[in-house]
């Protein structure tokens, strides 16, 4: 399989190299504004190939995706001093008319992978602005926010995140709700599972695993700048569900007809992923305050987007 990435700065670069690590595409195809960028990349990720995989890692135009199976988007401008949110919204938007035309001009059947924050709603306008069906226009959305949620659910329950279900819902960023009255550890409720174990989630707990989700970009970037391994290989996995056709259950956002009683929010729930792109939503069981939390987040996310004008 072919996958393109247009905009390969931090976050792009980290999904080319996890992708090349993970080997489950043929070829990987770089693009960016600076052609020299992507090529630096394109060059720098190929010599990761030979300790991992038989992927070929190349720089190109446009053209150089055709054919492309999946596109992933990560292409963006950054905040400028007092820029208001809006503003920053209405560049990336623009930025975004500019990859998308060109990317369905030659990769017509290739699904978008939508990297470019805030993510939810350049996943809305992606999907606004290519015409395609919302089932292949993905958000990685709050993918990594269920990770960290069952890392730190495993961590307290000692027990491997791999078996802890649970999962972040709504938007990506500071309205997300952890849906904690449905997680699992096992086929055992959260709660029942910490209990038998001797490790009970306190209201301490449920705080510090909250903020340790909720506040895990703010660490990073006051450490680092920026954040990107962790979405690079989060971008990797759904690519994996995509290329593979696992109809693997991961938290991605799409355009969502109707959620909680809102209309048309582009926001993340536990979907089907597969290589026809969301074939199904999991929206689990919710109690009151998890609902309405829900609700707030979606409606914020479908008026913030109808502000953006295309
Ligand atoms: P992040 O940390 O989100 O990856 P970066 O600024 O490192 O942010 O990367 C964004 C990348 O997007 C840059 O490499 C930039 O050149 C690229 N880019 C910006 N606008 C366009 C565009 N119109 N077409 C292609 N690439 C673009």
């Amino acid at each position: 399989a072919r996958i393109g990435i247009v905009g390969v700065g931090m976050v792009g670069s980290a999904a080319g190299y996890a992708l090349a690590l993970m080997g489950v595409a043929g070829e990987i195809v770089l693009v960016d504004r600076s052609p020299a960028l992507a090529q630096a990349q394109a060059e720098d990720i190929s010599h990761a190939v030979p300790f991992a995989s038989a992927t070929r890692v190349v720089a190109g135009d446009y053209d150089a995706l055709a054919g492309a199976d999946l596109v992933i988007l990560a292409a963006g401008v950054s905040q400028k001093p007092g820029e208001t949110r809006i503003a920053l919204l209405s560049r990336n938007a623009e930025v975004f008319a500019e990859v998308i035309g060109a990317v369905r001009r030659v990769a017509p059947d290739a699904i978008l992978l939508i990297a470019t924050n805030p993510v939810d709603i350049m996943t809305d306008i992606a999907t606004r602005l290519s015409g395609l069906p919302p089932s292949r226009v993905i958000g990685s959305g709050t993918i990594l926010d269920s990770a960290r949620f069952r890392t730190l659910l495993g961590q307290h329950l000692h027990l491997s995140p791999q078996s802890i279900h649970g999962y972040v819902l709504g938007e990506h960023g500071d309205s997300e709700v952890l849906a904690w009255s449905s997680a699992q550890a096992g086929s055992v409720p959260i709660r029942a599972a910490a209990a038998q174990m001797g490790a009970a989630i306190t209201d301490e707990v449920v705080a510090r695993i909250d903020a340790g989700v909720r506040r895990a970009a703010y660490r990073i970037i006051e450490g680092k700048g920026a954040t990107w391994y962790g979405i690079g290989a989060g971008l990797a996995r759904i690519a994996r569900a995509i290329l593979r056709d696992e109809q693997a259950v991961l938290s991605v956002s799409i355009l969502t007809p109707e959620v909680v009683g809102v209309k048309g929010a582009t926001l993340s729930l536990p979907r089907a992923v597969g290589r026809a792109g969301v074939t199904a939503d999991l929206l689990p069981d919710l109690d009151d305050v998890e609902a309405d939390a829900l609700r707030r987040s979606a409606q914020m996310l479908a008026d913030l987007a109808a502000e953006v004008k295309l």
